[in-house]
C-alpha cells in the first residue's frame, strides 16, 4: 500500500499528491521546510520545531497556515498512519501556485505538504569508526538559520563529500567554522566542549541545543565561540549533530586525522547520555 501523505487539507497515498508545475516552491524555492524526529511514535521538542518553523517563514515573509495546535494534531495524525514507531516528520510550505513572477502573489493560499518515514539512525559500526568529513568555504546566504527547501548550495557543498567518500562537509566562513552541510559541528579542546553561535550563519539545531543541555547536566565546560579552521585541524575530537545522525564522530578531516582517528572519550560519553535520554524521555510523553 502507498504510503500516505498530507497535501493541502488531506491525507492521500504519496502516488496522487501533485503538485502543479507553477508552485513557488518548484520555480523559485520559495519555501521552508522542517524534520521532526518521534521516538516510539512522540514527536521529539515538537514545540521547539515549531517554533523554529515559524522564525523560518517569519524570515521569508509567509504567514504561518496553522495555528501550532493544528500543526500538532496533523502531525500525531500523519505519524498514527505510519508503519514504524520511530519516524522522521517532513513538512514543507511554499508560497503557493501562481503564474511566474518574482513578486509575492496576492491572495494565494500557500501549499503545506508532509510526509513521515521510518528513522534511520547512524548504524552502531558508524557510531564505533566516526567517519570521514571534508571542509568547503561556505558560500551559501547569510540566513542559514532559514530552514529554507532552497538547498541547493548544500547540495553542492555535501556532494563534494560524497565525491570524496565522505560523510559530510564542514563549511567555513571566512576561516571560521559554521556548520555542516546537513549538521551542527562540535569541537573539543583539552576537555572543553566548542560550538559556534547560534547566529544567522548556522541552521540553530534542536540537536545541538540538547548536546549542550547535556553537557551542562554533566558539568562539561563548554565555549560558544569564533572557532578557526586552524583549530579545527588540532581539536582532541570533532562531531557533527543532527536530527537523523544524532551525534557522530568525525575522526578524519580532509584526509588528516584528528587527534588519534578514533572516536574520543567526550564523544562516547555524549554518545551515552544522548541514548540514556533517548530512552528516558524521549520515547516518553511529553
Ligand atoms: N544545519 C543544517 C544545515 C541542517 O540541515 C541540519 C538538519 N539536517 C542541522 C544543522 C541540524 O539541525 P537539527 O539538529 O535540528 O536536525
Amino acid at each position: 500500500m502507498a504510503q500516505t501523505v498530507y497535501l493541502n487539507g488531506k491525507f492521500l497515498p504519496i502516488t496522487e499528491a501533485m503538485v502543479p508545475v507553477l508552485d513557488r516552491g518548484f520555480i523559485f524555492g520559495d519555501g521552508v521546510y522542517e524534520v521532526i524526529p518521534v521516538y516510539s511514535r512522540h514527536p521529539f521538542r515538537l514545540q521547539e520545531h515549531l517554533r523554529r518553523l515559524r522564525n523560518s517563514l517569519d524570515g521569508i515573509r509567509l504567514d504561518n497556515p496553522y495555528a501550532d495546535s493544528e500543526w500538532m494534531r496533523l502531525i500525531l495524525e500523519l505519524v498514527a498512519l505510519g508503519d514504524s514507531q520511530d519516524q522522521s516528520v517532513y513538512l514543507h510550505i511554499t508560497r503557493g501556485v501562481a503564474p511566474r513572477d518574482h513578486a509575492f502573489p496576492k491572495d494565494t493560499p500557500p501549499t503545506v505538504f508532509m510526509m513521515s518515514n521510518p528513522l534511520v539512525v547512524a548504524s552502531q559500526a558508524l557510531v564505533e569508526s566516526g567517519v570521514a568529513a571534508v571542509s568547503a568555504v561556505d558560500n551559501r546566504w547569510d540566513r542559514c538559520d532559514i530552514k529554507a527547501i532552497a538547498l541547493l548550495p548544500n547540495v553542492l557543498l555535501r556532494q563534494i563529500a560524497v565525491d570524496h567518500g565522505a560523510v559530510e562537509t564542514v563549511l567555513f566562513r571566512d576561516g571560521i567554522l559554521t556548520e555542516g552541510a546537513a549538521s551542527n559541528i562540535f569541537a573539543v579542546e583539552k576537555g572543553v566542549l566548542l560550538a559556534p553561535p547560534k547566529d544567522n550563519h548556522l541552521l540553530p539545531g534542536i540537536t545541538y541545543d540538547l548536546v549542550l543541555e547535556l553537557a551542562a547536566a554533566h558539568d562539561i565546560p563548554v565555549e560558544i565561540g569564533k572557532i578557526e579552521q586552524a583549530r579545527i585541524y588540532a581539536a582532541n575530537e570533532l562531531w557533527l549533530t543532527s536530527s537523523t545522525k544524532e551525534v557522530l564522530a568525525i575522526t578524519t578531516l580532509d584526509g588528516r586525522a584528528i587527534s588519534n582517528g578514533q572516536p574520543g572519550p567526550l564523544f562516547r560519553a555524549m554518545y551515552g547520555w544522548y541514548q540514556d535520554y533517548k530512552n528516558t524521555v524521549m520515547r516518553v510523553a511529553a
